[in-house]
């Protein structure tokens, strides 16, 4: 069984950065799957923009046309703080033997030593970590070490086992991110082509960004 891939963030609002990594990662890893796992309340910000509800539709309005993409509410649906290590282990349990696949942008990924038990991480699912501009693989500290302790070259790793290993892969550098999406739709500017069609047609109809710009 082809690996289950979970890609976790608060989508506030996802863009073509988020769906091109995750397509790139699904077809070239061959996984079965790319779970989209939008936070409910996050750990790590002090607060999101857009509703649960709201960004919950926007992910699915995104992914709707896209086989293999899935939409995984199980974060929104949970109350208090949101913990990627609690939704694998949730995801372990319902899938005791397949191999997990945690997707992270570099930016995440240099970030891990700040997660809640992020050492179990590995125990529950392997981390891929996708390339992302500007930024550059650790050699040392932390993340230094797990890269020399569970890093492969080898996607086969990820088929052959159902967690563990640390995988780098290069996906097309596409450098749009949500803070910088708000920004624009704040200042006014149309974000056609950053976004879907579908899910600019959710920012216009809801004006949920917009609002924030108040009087
Ligand atoms: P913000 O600007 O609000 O921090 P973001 O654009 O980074 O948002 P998140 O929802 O926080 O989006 O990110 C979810 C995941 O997607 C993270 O693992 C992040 O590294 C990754 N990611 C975000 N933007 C890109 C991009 N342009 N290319 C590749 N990966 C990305």
């Amino acid at each position: 069984m082809r690996p289950i891939g979970v890609f976790g963030g608060t989508f506030d609002p996802i863009h073509c950065g988020h769906l091109r990594t995750a397509f790139e990662l699904w077809q070239e890893l061959k996984l079965a799957e790319v779970r989209f796992v939008p936070t409910g309340s996050p750990p790590h910000r002090d607060h999101l923009y857009a509703s649960a509800e709201l960004r919950l539709a926007m992910v699915g309005a995104a992914i709707a046309d896209q086989p293999g993409f899935v939409l995984d509410d199980r974060e929104v649906r949970r109350s208090g703080v949101s913990y990627s290590v609690d939704t694998l282990a949730d995801l372990r349990r319902e899938y005791p033997q397949r191999s997990l696949c945690l997707l992270l942008g570099m930016d995440a990924f240099l970030g891990l030593p700040n997660w809640h038990r992020w050492r179990e991480l590995l125990t529950l699912a392997h981390i891929v970590v996708a390339h992302r501009p500007g930024w550059r693989a650790p050699g040392k500290g932390p993340l230094g070490e797990i890269l020399v302790d569970h890093g492969t070259g080898a996607i086969r790793d990820l088929h052959e086992r159902p967690a563990g290993c640390l995988l780098v892969h290069a996906v097309t550098q596409l450098e749009i991110s949500s803070t910088e999406l708000r920004a624009l739709i704040v200042a006014g500017r149309d974000p056609r082509y950053l976004v879907p069609d579908a899910v600019r047609q959710i920012i216009l109809e809801t004006r949920c960004y917009a609002a924030q710009q108040g009087p």
